[in-house]
């Protein structure tokens, strides 16, 4: 076929070189020119462009140590002539066609608002049809995760099928994107069982990162029973995945009253609904302790200080009594 004989980057010479990437199964495709500037991270921005979108901007000869997001090269170690029609293209040039905007997201270090907002412009069923022959049509683990970002953030229900087919056919790879997708996509009783049962594969060290990773698009009370029967040790982002699922106030005192690790997780979780406390992840969803007696929360916290007495104890129980109001409905 002459399509695949031609220079990834350029698009015009013939494939001279073949480089290898840091995917084994996908190396680089090149024309002695391109071949040349890429190993001198000197690319023009449509070459970059070009290259970024077959082997995303992830691989060590195109990342952003090297070039802009426009695709300039930072710190080139050749001179390169570009002209105007070197340059990479911008979303505005590629919104209004589907395959190039789906180009144009692979190129992206993160899918952001702006592209999500123009590919819900297109036909759902036609983004579907081309995510998944891209995700299959591709050795590639950056471009497959990103077009399960796109499933996830722009399909929603529309993707419910595929995401039951993947998870009919899960090998342990995407846990994080596939989930997402999930949250999106399934009922959440169905979305979280799937996800409870890959859970138990991650080690106890790992488990609290990937459960919030994994969890805290479905901000539901099933993850806090999960918790409850799942929590072994104390760490920080139990209490960020609990204030995200807007716990009550019953269920906080009855995990003060069961003692740690739940009782710290506790603290935690209503710290955590303070603003300029959480993460950019936590604060996005303004937590709240719902269901609160204001009444009974001085009383109720203090008792549980003077049961444990350390001074991290103290400090959550200061700051929590501080911001009674933003924490509690
Ligand atoms: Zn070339």
């Amino acid at each position: 076929m002459v399509l695949t004989d031609l220079c990834e980057a350029c698009q015009r010479n013939e494939v001279n070189v073949i480089e290898t990437s840091d995917e084994p199964n996908q190396p680089y495709k090149l024309c002695n020119s391109c071949h040349e500037r890429l190993l001198n991270y000197s690319l023009r921005p449509i070459e970059w462009y070009n290259l970024a979108v077959v082997h995303s901007p992830h691989k060590f000869l195109l990342h952003d140590d090297f070039y802009e997001e426009n695709g300039e090269a930072c710190q080139p170690e050749k001179d390169t002539v570009v002209t105007k029609k070197d340059k990479a293209p911008t979303l505005r040039d590629v919104q209004h066609n589907l395959e190039s905007l789906l180009d144009f997201s692979i190129t992206r270090w993160f899918l952001e608002d702006d592209v999500i907002n123009a590919l819900k412009k297109h036909d759902h069923q036609r983004i579907l049809n081309a995510v998944k022959s891209r995700f299959y049509g591709t050795e590639n683990d950056e471009v497959k995760s990103r077009m399960l970002e796109i499933a996830a953030d722009v399909l929603g229900t529309c993707a419910s099928e595929w995401v039951r087919e993947l998870w009919a056919d899960y090998n342990g790879k995407f846990l994080y994107p596939l989930s997402w997708a999930t949250a999106s996509s399934l009922p959440a009783e169905e979305g979280l069982n799937t996800i409870f049962k890959e859970l138990k594969w991650i080690s106890e060290k790992e488990l609290p990162i990937a459960a919030f990773t994994c969890l805290y698009r479905f901000r539901s009370s099933h993850i806090l029973d999960w918790m409850e029967s799942t929590c072994t040790t104390f760490n920080d982002h139990w209490g960020r995945l609990a204030a995200v699922c807007f716990p009550t106030w019953e269920r906080m005192k009855s995990w003060l009253n069961k003692g740690r690790p739940l009782s710290l997780i506790a603290l935690d979780t209503m710290e955590n609904c303070v603003k300029g406390y959480g993460d950019i992840y936590v604060e996005q969803f303004s937590p709240k302790i719902l269901g609160t007696d204001k009444n009974e929360v001085e009383q109720i916290v203090n008792h549980y200080y003077q049961k444990d007495s350390v001074p991290r104890v103290k400090m959550k129980v200061a700051r929590i009594l501080e911001n009674k109001q933003e924490i509690f409905e």
